[in-house]
């Protein structure tokens, strides 16, 4: 059997003949933001013809669900103008469009937003170029870092962001917690391993319900530094929104995720042509916004959250206006978005919001 290989699995086993195994963060950073061939600036993942779909490219009506909250949470916030509207890992662009044309019913709103996009890819960035090239009354920046971004009111946006950032993975041993890394085997390939050292910082950190996990457990954690970043922006005057999948408490798992053309892939094969994730942590979230100042809203499922926002009645206006032949592509898509199957994001997905400590209630996150 003749095995494919990519460029970027030649630097891989390069790195690792010339220093040792790898963290399984280092080998996710390379294999996404590798500026020649990760996978982020290798192609466009996303949408029918892409490796998987996300919510504001199955329907316009996610998007515009996040212009009106954006909308209304500006109205809470006291009106600032200027507002920064700061979009993490926008993607095709997709989301940020149907926000803003959403944002037309709030005027005054739309005339105080500066938009900032934060992406590393540049390819990415020109396609979100593409998309958003219609809009010619309010003003766009990219940026590669939130660092770039002035300090101002601003409200932050974030979906299916977290999800792509890299996560560090340990496995309980009787000698501690070991990191787990990416090797060579005797064969030659790309192989799962853990660090002969035991981590010495880690278990001070761990949450309540991981500290007593058995042996050959794994647990995993992302570096909260961002997320810091996010909740004190949002507790000096404003809020952020992140829309994810992943569980509501720390728990013990391996979740890392290989997709290709839809399918589940091994995340150690052909890298830089394969998507990877790892569910998102709702709990370390919560506790590192509210350890930055922030107040925590939710989290709650998607579903719940895009159906207090009012997506049933715009689905039904949209069908009242759409051809028969469309309407029910819409009514599956309101499905797909809200349902609570396993195929269906509704409460795969949720919602966290941070904010502001004097901002009591953000919509979707009250009944
Ligand atoms: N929000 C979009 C795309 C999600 S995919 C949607 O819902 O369709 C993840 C996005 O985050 C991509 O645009 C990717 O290039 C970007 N990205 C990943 N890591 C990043 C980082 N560290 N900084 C900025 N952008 C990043």
């Amino acid at each position: 059997m003749t095995e494919q290989r990519t460029p970027l699995d030649a630097e891989i086993r390069a790195r690792i003949a010339r220093a040792g195994p790898i963290p399984i963060a280092e080998f996710m950073a390379l294999c996404l933001y590798d500026p020649q061939h990760g996978y982020y600036n290798q192609r466009v993942p996303f949408g029918a013809a892409g490796d998987f779909i996300t919510a504001p490219e199955i329907s316009q009506m996610f998007g515009e669900m996040i212009g009106l909250w954006t909308a209304q949470v500006w109205r809470s916030m006291g009106r600032p103008a200027p507002v920064a509207l700061i979009e993490f890992g926008p993607g095709r662009g997709t989301m940020m469009r149907d926000a803003l044309r959403a944002a037309r019913a709030a005027p005054e709103f739309r005339r105080a937003v500066r938009v900032h996009l934060i992406e590393t890819s540049s390819k990415l960035q020109s396609q979100q170029r593409r998309t958003l090239s219609g809009v010619d009354d309010v003003a766009l920046h990219w940026h590669a870092s939130i660092d770039e971004v002035p300090a101002r009111p601003c409200i932050i946006v974030a979906n299916e962001f977290f999800d792509a950032l890299p996560v560090r993975q340990a496995e309980r041993r009787p000698t501690g917690w070991h990191e787990r890394m990416v090797a060579v085997d005797a064969s030659g390939a790309l192989t799962l391993t853990v660090a002969h050292e035991p981590l010495t910082d880690l278990g001070w950190k761990l949450p309540a319900a991981v500290a007593h996990a058995r042996i050959g457990e794994l647990f995993e954690w992302r570096p909260c530094k961002l997320t810091i970043e996010i909740a004190r922006r949002a507790a000096a005057g404003g809020a952020a929104l992140i829309i994810d999948y992943g569980h509501l408490k720390s728990a013990t798992g391996d979740t890392l995720q290989a997709v290709r053309s839809h399918r589940y892939a091994n995340p150690l094969t052909l890298p830089g042509l394969t998507d990877l994730t790892a569910h998102v942590d709702f709990e370390a979230l919560s506790k590192a916004a509210e350890a930055a100042g922030a107040r925590v809203h939710g989290p709650v499922e998607q579903g719940t959250w895009l159906k207090r926002l009012g997506i049933e009645t715009r689905a039904a206006m949209l069908e009242a206006n759409a051809p028969e032949s469309k309407r029910a592509d819409i009514a599956a898509a309101l499905l797909r978005l809200t349902g609570t199957g396993p195929d269906q994001m509704g409460s795969l997905f949720k919602a966290i919001a941070f904010s502001a400590p004097a901002i009591a209630h953000l919509p979707g996150f009250t009944p």
